[in-house]
């Protein structure tokens, strides 16, 4: 199965992108772990009910992190599923938490909501016709005919699309699904959530600048560590494009490349899941740390921000 496995982006202050992902999209917290190259920071991972893959968006929360700025070279939107009757529902949530939001638009003939979170991140929701069947959580109060479906997909602003898409269409499993104005959609075949990738061609304008509120990178689908190799060895002899060695995200293995438009790709297993650690219905529970940070358990935990119930009234900070 081709599709999104994740997006992983950048937070400030962790109880309130704990709050809003959690309370106001009614995501679960599938994992509490941390960043596992920078141990002293959280690393939360949001998503449906088991975390499944093209569901998951997970935040490396920096306390006092940079606003990042939108531009070229990075993913300029994320965008989850919902039920095409939900937008209205969704404005009128939006209203009421507070929640900085545009006025509903279509896209490729789809009703489309965009928002930002407390920290700038550009999100939106798609209403896709018959979403409604699919089953969802309730989480936060939101009745599940409403609930998020996973993701829809991301829009990446690039300077040229051809680049990206060929490796979107001849590595990724992506195939090239229509164009609408100066954007391009690839869609991977079967999937439903992390289904579509567009591209937003934009020619030389300011590159975007990593920050708060900026996706860090997007991880692509790959069922197996057998399939994921075939992927890298492909980047390599077609692409000339060498992916880091496998890493161990203990949730999933995964490899790294920076596509040609500037923005970093991963490749993640859809193995072995997030119930590894925690029981399905425990999941996101207690902090997990891999193995190898087990020993420094204490002081990582002296020293990682407590994740603390927001104060009422903080949604539109
Ligand atoms: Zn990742």
């Amino acid at each position: 199965m081709a599709g999104i496995h994740h997006v992983t982006a950048i937070a400030g202050r962790a109880s309130r992108n704990l709050d809003f992902y959690t309370r106001v999209l009614g995501l679960r917290l599938v994992k509490k772990t941390v960043n596992f190259d920078d141990p002293l920071t959280w690393h939360l991972y949001f998503g449906d009910e088991a975390g499944n893959p093209g569901t998951i968006l997970t935040f490396f929360p920096w306390e006092h992190a940079a606003p990042g700025r939108r531009g070229v070279g990075e993913t300029s939107e994320t965008a989850f599923r919902v039920p095409a009757v939900s937008i209205g529902h969704w404005l009128h949530r939006f209203i009421e938490h507070g929640v900085s939001h545009d006025a509903p638009a279509k896209r490729f003939g789809e009703p489309v909501l965009r928002f930002t979170d407390p920290d700038g991140t550009s999100l939106a929701l798609v209403g896709v016709a018959g979403a409604e069947a699919e089953a969802a959580r309730t989480g936060g109060g939101i009745p599940a005919e409403h609930a998020i479906r996973g993701f829809h997909g991301v829009t990446l602003m690039l300077g040229e699309a051809a680049p990206t898409a060929a490796i979107l269409t001849d590595v990724l499993g992506f195939v090239a699904a229509g164009r609408e104005g100066g954007i391009h959609r690839f869609r991977a075949e079967g999937a439903k959530a992390g289904g579509i990738v567009d591209i937003h061609e934009v020619g030389g304008f300011l590159a975007g600048r990593s920050g708060r509120g900026s996706v860090h990178h997007v991880a692509f689908r790959a069922a197996d560590d057998e399939a994921q190799s075939a992927m890298a060895e492909r980047l390599a002899d077609e692409f000339r494009l060498w992916p880091t060695e496998q890493k161990d995200r203990k949730y999933f293995r995964s490899v790294y490349f920076r596509e040609p438009g500037g923005v970093l790709f991963e490749i993640a297993t859809d193995l072995p899941g997030f119930a590894v650690d925690e029981a399905p219905e425990a999941l996101g529970s207690a902090l997990q740390l891999p193995s190898f940070l087990e020993p420094d358990r204490a002081g990582i935990v002296a020293a990682l921000v407590p994740l603390e119930p927001e104060p009422a009234g903080e949604d539109a900070s």
